[in-house]
């Protein structure tokens, strides 16, 4: 363990804080997205550039410190926080700079979603990410990256041109498809197993004007809607990307007075390109059944990012479940239906976000994520801003899990799983778990990188 002297070295070796237990900021610093997380690091590292990161890596190396890597403090488990450990702690890190030329964007790790899709929707562009702004660069790359393009140009990982990361024995690499081709293979979908990445090189995209936004209608009619929504979507052009989601309508005043609380089913709308067209693509939706609630049309993309934001603020509880589907049955969605109707608080819900179109142009060998034929990424959320509510949740969320779990394709997308074990983590990989394996015990031998979805090193 640590002694003052060595600590005071560490911290006289570093431009950002180092924050400790009886410093006043201690507490801010160790709260992240979930409130159902309550963990107390020995030490948070508030890196502020690359040589930052290097001595907190030699620091947590020889102290024989848990390391924890944290950028945007999103994922479910809390895995970017350690009890009695070092946190190394990326979110002062927040450089981004768009290239014209190359059309591409370099991002340090500390951003979130919400500061790249600024900084490239000026220029008519924005890279593939997720359904909220809030998430961070980190996690949510280094896991995959699901969201609002998926479809039209495949998920975050499929933009991923290069990474700069920091390594188990302190030096710094680059990772790309002809230098460290392996580790670049790895990050592609790997998660926080390899390194700490530093900064990250996407490929823009021609975004910026979308038709989107939530269309809710009661819950009625939703399995009617969600059948006729599955067979469109399996089928729909690359330009058209549109997720099903379980809402309760909140009570807030941008909804109509006389649908707030009512449990619903709803499609968010991303449709790129002609925008001319894309009235026409919704239009057998409007006229299947009457939609209660509206909102789809033309929108900035970084508004359509946005617009969940409101309804998802940092602080509640969350207990997450995940699976990858294949296609939805009757009786998958009847089995949905019937777990909907007993959510516990007005803010669970299940997301079911495609992940076919230009996701599956790569194959499941192309990258660490294995699931590349897997048509669907479903989630379900137990959520309520009440610690007190927090069995009730939890119980909610892993018994409609265990009915939907038979429907499912077997494994999960990592980035919303709870911390379920060395099962789910090698049912996330499939075939792909070996490879990662020899690359892990290639660059982080003796695993000092483990407080994450952990991939062991091969014997
Ligand atoms: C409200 C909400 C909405 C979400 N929506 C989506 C979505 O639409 N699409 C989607 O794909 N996911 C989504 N997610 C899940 C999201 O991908 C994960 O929570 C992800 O971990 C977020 O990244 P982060 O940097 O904020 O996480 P953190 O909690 O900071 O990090 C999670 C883990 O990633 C690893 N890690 C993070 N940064 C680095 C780094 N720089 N180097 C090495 N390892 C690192 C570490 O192992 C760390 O424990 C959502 C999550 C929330 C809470």
């Amino acid at each position: 363990m640590f002694t003052s002297e060595s600590v005071g070295q560490f911290q006289a070796s570093l431009r950002g804080a180092l924050v400790q237990p009886d410093d006043p900021n201690y507490n801010a610093a160790r709260t992240i997205y979930n409130a159902m997380i309550d963990k107390r690091p020995a030490l948070i590292a508030q890196c502020r550039d690359v040589a930052d990161v290097i001595s907190a890596v030699n620091f947590g190396r020889k102290e024989k410190l848990d390391i924890a890597i944290r950028s945007g403090g999103h994922h479910g488990a809390g895995l970017c926080l350690v009890d009695n450990g070092l946190v190394i702690d990326l979110s002062p890190m927040k450089g981004i700079r768009v290239d014209l030329q190359t059309k591409t964007v370099r991002v340090q790790s500390g951003c979130n979603w919400g500061d790249v899709d600024h900084a490239t929707h000026i220029f008519g562009m924005a890279t593939p990410t997720g359904i909220v702004s809030t998430t961070g660069v980190g996690g949510l790359a280094l896991g995959g990256g699901v969201g609002n393009l998926t479809r039209t140009y495949g998920l975050t990982i499929d933009n991923l041109l290069e990474a700069d990361v920091v390594l188990a024995d302190g030096s710094f690499v680059t990772a790309n498809e002809k230098t460290n081709s392996d580790l670049f293979w790895a990050l592609r979908g790997g998660g926080g197993n390899f390194g700490v990445v530093t900064s990250f090189l996407f490929r823009l995209q021609p975004v910026s004007t979308v038709y989107g936004g939530p269309i809710f209608w009661e819950l009625k009619d939703v399995g009617k809607m969600m059948r006729f929504w599955h067979d469109f979507i399996m089928e729909a052009p690359e330009h058209v990307n549109a997720y099903f989601g379980y809402h309760t309508v909140p009570p807030v005043d941008m909804f109509p007075k006389e649908h707030q609380l009512k449990k619903a089913g709803m499609i968010m709308w991303s449709i790129t390109g002609d925008l001319s067209q894309a009235e026409a693509v919704v239009k057998p939706f409007r006229r299947l059944i009457t939609p209660i609630i509206d909102f789809a049309g033309p929108l900035p993309f970084p508004a359509l990012q946005a617009i969940l934001d409101p309804l998802m603020p940092p602080g509640l509880q969350w207990y997450w479940n995940a699976d990858f589907v294949n296609q939805l049955s009757d009786k998958a969605i009847e089995t949905h239906l019937e777990h909907f109707a007993q959510s516990p608080t007005a803010s669970s819900g299940m997301h079911l976000y495609p992940i076919n179109g230009a996701a599956h142009r790569a194959g499941p060998k192309d990258t660490a994520w294995s699931y590349r034929e897997a048509n669907f990424a479903q989630v379900i959320v137990g959520v309520d801003p009440d610690p007190a509510n927090k069995e009730k949740i939890t119980t909610w969320s892993k018994t409609y899990w265990q009915a939907m779990h038979p429907h499912s394709a077997g494994g999960a997308y990592i980035n919303m799983m709870m911390d379920e074990g060395q099962e789910r983590v090698k049912a996330a990989y499939r075939d792909n778990y070996p490879r990662l394996a020899e690359i892990k015990k290639k660059y982080d031998p003796t695993n000092l990188f483990h407080i994450n979805q952990n991939i062991k090193p091969a014997r």
